[in-house]
C-alpha cells in the first residue's frame, strides 16, 4: 500500500494507472476508520482493479462553533486498517495544499443543501461538495463509494456529479451498525459510557417509525410525534431535527405514499449524531 501526500503524485499515479487499463476504485473518509468505512472499502476491492482511500479533515465543511480542531486524528492506526481492507493507496493531502490562500471558488447543491442537516449546518455541504469535486478532479476514479449513514450527502454528491457531467459513477452503500443497532461513525468515540447508552435513541425511534409505517400508519405526524417522545424520554438527548421526507429531494412528506426517508439528527450531550432509514 502507498501512502501519498502530493496532489501532483496522485495524479500522476491515476493517470498511469488508467493508461495500463486499470479502474479505480474511490472511498473519500476523513480518517478514525470504522466498519462502516471498511464496507466502503470492501465493495471499491470488489468493483475495480485499484482502490484509492482519502484520508482529509476538511476545513471548509466544519461551521467555526464545530469540531474541526479536536476532530479524532489517528494516522497510523488508519493506515493500519486501509492496509487490512486491501487499499492500494492512501491519499492524505495537507489542508494548505488543498486550499491555496487565494482559493476562491465552491460548489453549491442548492436545493438539497437546504433541507435536513444543512439548517443547522449551513456552509457545510458547500464544504462537502467542494472537496469531492477536487478529490474526484484529483484522482480520477471510475467508481466512488459513500455510505448511505448521510444520505443527504450523498444525493447532493450524485446531483454534483449529474449537473457538472463529472465522469465517474457513485455508488451507495448500507448503513454499518454496531450489534445494539447505534450506527458506526467516528463521533461515536467522543461518547462516554452514559452517553453510549443513551445514543441507542436514535436507533429506537428509526425502528418505532418503521414498524408504525409497516402497521399501515401513513401519516408523518404521528409518526413523529412516536419518534420524538422515544428521543424525549432519554435525559441527555436534545432533538435538531427529525423529518419524514421524499427520497429523492428531501422534501417533507404530508403523506407516505410508497416510500420515505426517515432521519434525524440528535445531540446526546455534546455529540451530534445522525442516523436515518428508508421506508417502502
Ligand atoms: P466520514 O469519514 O465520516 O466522512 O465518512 C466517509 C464515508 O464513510 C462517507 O461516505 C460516509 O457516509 C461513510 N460512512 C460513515 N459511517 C458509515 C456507516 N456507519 N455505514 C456506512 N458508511 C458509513
Amino acid at each position: 500500500m502507498k501512502l501519498i501526500t502530493s496532489i501532483q503524485e496522485m495524479r500522476s499515479f491515476s493517470s498511469d494507472a488508467k493508461k495500463s487499463g486499470k479502474s479505480i476504485a474511490f472511498v473519500p473518509t476523513m480518517g478514525c476508520l470504522h466498519g462502516g468505512h471498511a464496507s466502503l472499502l470492501k465493495k471499491g476491492k470488489e468493483l475495480c482493479d485499484i482502490l484509492v482511500m482519502s484520508i482529509f479533515v476538511n476545513p471548509i465543511q466544519f461551521g467555526p462553533k464545530e469540531d474541526y480542531a479536536s476532530y479524532p486524528r489517528d494516522l497510523k492506526r488508519d493506515l493500519a486498517i486501509a492496509e487490512a481492507n486491501k487499499a492500494d493507496v492512501v491519499f492524505n493531502p495537507a489542508a494548505e495544499a488543498m486550499y491555496a490562500q487565494d482559493f476562491q471558488t465552491y460548489i453549491d447543491v442548492a436545493c438539497l443543501s437546504k433541507h435536513l442537516c444543512g439548517i443547522s449546518r449551513h456552509a457545510h455541504f458547500k464544504g462537502v461538495a467542494t472537496v469531492v469535486a477536487k478529490l474526484f478532479a484529483i484522482v480520477q476514479a471510475n467508481i466512488a463509494i459513500f455510505g448511505e449513514k448521510d444520505y443527504q450527502q450523498l444525493l447532493i454528491i450524485k446531483a454534483m456529479v449529474k449537473d457538472l457531467n463529472i465522469d465517474v459513477d457513485v455508488v451507495g452503500m448500507p448503513i454499518a451498525r454496531e450489534l445494539d443497532g447505534l450506527a458506526m461513525s467516528s463521533r461515536n468515540n467522543y461518547l462516554n459510557n452514559d452517553e453510549r447508552k443513551a445514543a441507542l435513541c436514535l436507533h429506537a425511534a428509526l425502528m418505532k417509525g418503521k414498524e408504525l409505517f409497516e402497521n399501515n400508519v401513513k401519516k408523518p405526524n404521528i409518526i413523529l410525534q412516536e419518534m420524538r417522545n422515544i428521543i424525549e424520554a432519554e435525559p441527555l438527548a436534545v432533538v435538531d431535527y427529525i423529518n419524514v421526507c421524499d427520497v429523492n429531494t428531501l422534501e417533507d412528506l404530508d403523506k407516505i405514499q410508497d416510500s420515505a426517508l426517515l432521519a434525524l439528527a440528535v445531540k446526546i450531550g455534546k455529540v451530534r449524531l445522525i442516523d436515518n432509514c428508508i421506508l417502502g
